[in-house]
């Protein structure tokens, strides 16, 4: 087993190298009272313990709950370093001889595997080491490596996915959604790379791009005669976390020259619930500048009847999850036609995801849905192609503004 102290160069940053050492030897005296004779316990690097068990491998899975139970009561105590009281945690990664690795050295990796895992799902836990486990890792770091240089290197894409106007079947908006060039792997779907970017931080500047790329590409569109109500564009909750995150959109506007009712920005209802207040917030300020707010994914995460109350949004999206067994499935039935209700008198906007048969489109046309994206009108497609498609199937702006197609004016 290797552990790993959580946050140990915070501890050492903030209460110098001194208080840091201390608390390492604190500590080994407090493991030492822990293994047994026949366990092998070394200090293995700045704040890395490893622990060699001497049971059998049947034998220490059995008793591991118990153990590690004993470990978690070291750590219960605060630490004293001079005048303060410190408590810390640590993560573990477990590795089993055989099954795991043959030599110290392959059990070694394998176990740091498993605690940078234990380490990355909650800071103090421990995980099993597992086959799946390392490929994944590997592939994690990889990615992480090479998104660094994907912006640089311009490897990114936005396809764009119509929203259409379900009675006329026309597209009145478009979705912009990214795409990894990635050379060598070929085009790489966002949700193999959207959490790693925002774990490290790179989502600012990729969402900062992703922004600024759907205004322009919008801007350039009329030329070719194709006049949409809006381009849409997800924003991570990392970025709508930044205090500078209104100032940022305002920006983007004022380069482009986009004008703010062209623009939606989409943002899934988890993203707000980390900082309710602050969130709301900015995304007044969003509206004010005149730019629109849809609820993403809606129903997926803590969908809520307060908030959707206080919500400054336009428009909320079903997320696919309820759409995808309709029209047989009777909740869902019940939950869309609720949703019809509901947004209607809130005055929200109401688009369905992923549409994919036409038995789908009907229900949600008679249900009373007017916008709806799916893979049955269009698949998220390059510019080129969404160009082609849009020639023969957007309806001009005039057209909506005289219907009062335009879902604000
Ligand atoms: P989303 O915003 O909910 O986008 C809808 C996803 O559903 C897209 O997947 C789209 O291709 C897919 N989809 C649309 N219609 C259908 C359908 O009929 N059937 C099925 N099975 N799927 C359909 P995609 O492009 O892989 O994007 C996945 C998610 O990645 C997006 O979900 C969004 O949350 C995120 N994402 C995409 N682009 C960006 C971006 O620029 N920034 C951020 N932060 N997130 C992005
Ligand atoms: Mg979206
Ligand atoms: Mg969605």
């Amino acid at each position: 087993m290797i552990m790993d102290i959580d946050w140990f160069k915070l501890i050492n940053d903030s209460m110098g190298h001194v208080s840091g050492d201390e608390l390492l030897v604190a500590l080994a005296e407090r493991l030492k009272q822990f293994t047994s004779r026949r366990d092998i316990l070394s200090r293995f690097a700045g704040d890395e313990f490893v622990f060699l068990f001497a049971s059998k491998g049947h034998d220490l899975k059995n008793k591991l709950p118990e153990i590690i139970e004993r470990l978690d009561r070291v750590f219960h105590d605060p630490f004293s370093l001079g005048k303060r009281k410190i408590r810390i945690s640590a993560s573990k990664g477990i590795a089993m001889y055989p099954k795991d690795g043959e030599t110290f050295l392959d059990l070694l990796k394998n176990a740091d595997a498993a605690m940078y895992h234990a380490k990355h799902q909650k800071p103090g836990s421990y995980a099993f080491y597992t086959q799946t486990l390392q490929y994944s890792l590997i592939e994690e770091m990889e990615t992480e490596q090479n998104l660094i240089d994907a912006l640089t290197q311009k490897e990114f894409e936005l396809y764009y996915q119509p929203s259409i106007h379900l009675p006329s079947g026309r597209a009145i908006g478009v979705e912009a959604l990214i795409r990894w060039r990635r050379p060598h792997y070929g085009l790489i779907a966002p949700n193999k790379f959207i959490h790693i970017a925002e774990r490290t931080g790179l989502i600012e500047p990729i969402g900062n791009w992703v922004l600024k790329q759907a205004c322009k590409d919008f801007l350039r569109w009329p030329n070719d005669g194709i006049l949409l109500d809006y381009i849409s564009s997800n924003v991570s909750s990392v970025q709508l976390q930044n205090p500078n995150f209104v100032q940022t959109v305002k920006q983007t506007l004022e380069i482009t020259g986009m004008e703010p009712h062209h623009l939606e920005l989409e943002i899934t209802e988890t993203a707000f619930i980390e900082d309710f207040q602050g969130s709301l917030d900015k995304l007044k300020e969003i509206r004010e500048l005149g730019v629109r707010v849809a609820v993403d994914d809606f129903g997926t995460g803590y969908a809520s009847l307060k908030y959707l109350k206080e919500l400054p949004a336009d428009s909320i999206k079903i997320d696919r999850l309820f759409v995808k067994d309709l029209p047989d499935n009777q909740n869902d039935v019940a939950i869309v036609s609720s949703l019809v209700t509901l947004t209607n008198n809130l005055k929200l906007g109401l688009i369905a995801e992923g549409i994919e048969t036409e038995a789908q489109r009907l229900y949600l046309l008679n249900a009373g849905i007017k916008m709806a994206q799916g893979f049955l009108m269009s698949r998220p497609l390059p510019e080129t192609e969404l160009l082609t498609y849009l020639a023969e199937n957007h309806i001009s702006n005039e057209v909506q503004q005289i219907s009062g197609l335009q879902t604000k004016a």
